[in-house]
């Protein structure tokens, strides 16, 4: 969770021409599954759309609020069909009055996905085929091991586009945040940026499932998945690898299953050298 009020946000509302159409989203035009809308609204919105517009509200004006009639709503998490549940809420109270619930019910999703994770990659054969497998957030989006700089780096963005234009010393500024308990590990509400690295949905804010973002630290992260994955430096860490067991080729035997260490192990002792770095 990151643990500021949130600034301005670029993110376009609906305009007025946008209720002339019934069966297509007022946001993003597709046609899709429409959310069952809390409101009295008659406009459509996909669930995608409604879910964004929903997250950017709480960051925008600090409450739920439906984009078209501005409706306030308080959001709550169903544990069992692992959905959220939006009641009216005419007081229009503050988002942060309901979402210390909502992360305190998601929390026992989370740990259980978590454990589920581990438990799949457990039973997996001892291939490179484990290497696809992915844990997940509550919401859905995929958990990604990133360092903490680059996690500052991530919640500055989210914040502000344009922070880089606006601060002086941008080094300055995410050394200090480093030393900061701005993110904290939803899981354990410790302080997530004083190891290297932390996993964090790859949602970020966007979801009012988690409108202050998903982080978890890593020990959380071996606690209940069983996994330990260690993280080299922000520079060397390769952005687009999809692959979270083995996305540090530099390094095999530390970061990397022990499965896929044999198999880059030799293959590196069948390739020059050069072409491995
Ligand atoms: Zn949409
Ligand atoms: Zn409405
Ligand atoms: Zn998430
Ligand atoms: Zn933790
Ligand atoms: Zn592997």
């Amino acid at each position: 969770m990151v643990l500021l009020a949130l600034g301005e946000s670029t993110e376009k509302e609906p305009g007025p021409e946008a209720e002339a159409e019934a069966e297509e989203c007022a946001i993003c035009f597709e046609p899709g599954t429409f959310v069952d809308l809390p409101c009295s609204c008659v406009i459509k919105y996909c669930t995608a759309c409604w879910d964004r517009a929903l997250a950017t509200s709480v960051t925008v004006r600090g409450r739920a609020q439906c984009p078209s009639c501005r409706a306030a709503f308080k959001v709550d998490f169903d544990t069992a069909s692992a959905s959220l549940v939006f009641s009216k809420d005419p007081l229009g109270t503050a988002a942060c009055d309901w979402r210390s619930q909502l992360y305190e019910k998601v929390r026992h999703v989370q740990i259980r996905l978590l454990r589920g994770f581990g438990a799949s990659t457990e039973s997996q054969s001892p291939s490179c085929g484990r290497c696809s497998l992915q844990p997940h957030c509550v919401c859905g989006a995929e958990l990604e091991h990133i360092s903490s700089r680059s996690r500052i780096l991530r919640l500055l963005e989210d914040m502000d586009p344009g922070w880089r234009a606006r601060i002086g010393s941008a080094d300055e500024m995410v050394e200090r945040l480093l030393d900061s308990s701005l993110v904290t590990c939803d899981l354990c509400d410790k302080v997530a940026i004083r190891s290297k690295g932390l996993w964090t949905c790859k949602n970020g804010p966007h979801t009012v499932m988690h409108p202050a973002a998903y982080d978890v630290c890593e020990s959380c992260f071996e606690k209940y998945s069983g996994v330990h994955l260690e993280i080299g430096d922000a520079k060397s860490a390769p952005r687009k690898s999809r692959s979270v067991l083995c996305w540090d080729r530099s390094r095999v035997g530390q970061t990397c299953c022990q499965a896929c260490s044999v198999v880059l192990g030799a293959l590196r002792g069948r390739q020059p050298r050069s072409m491995l770095g």
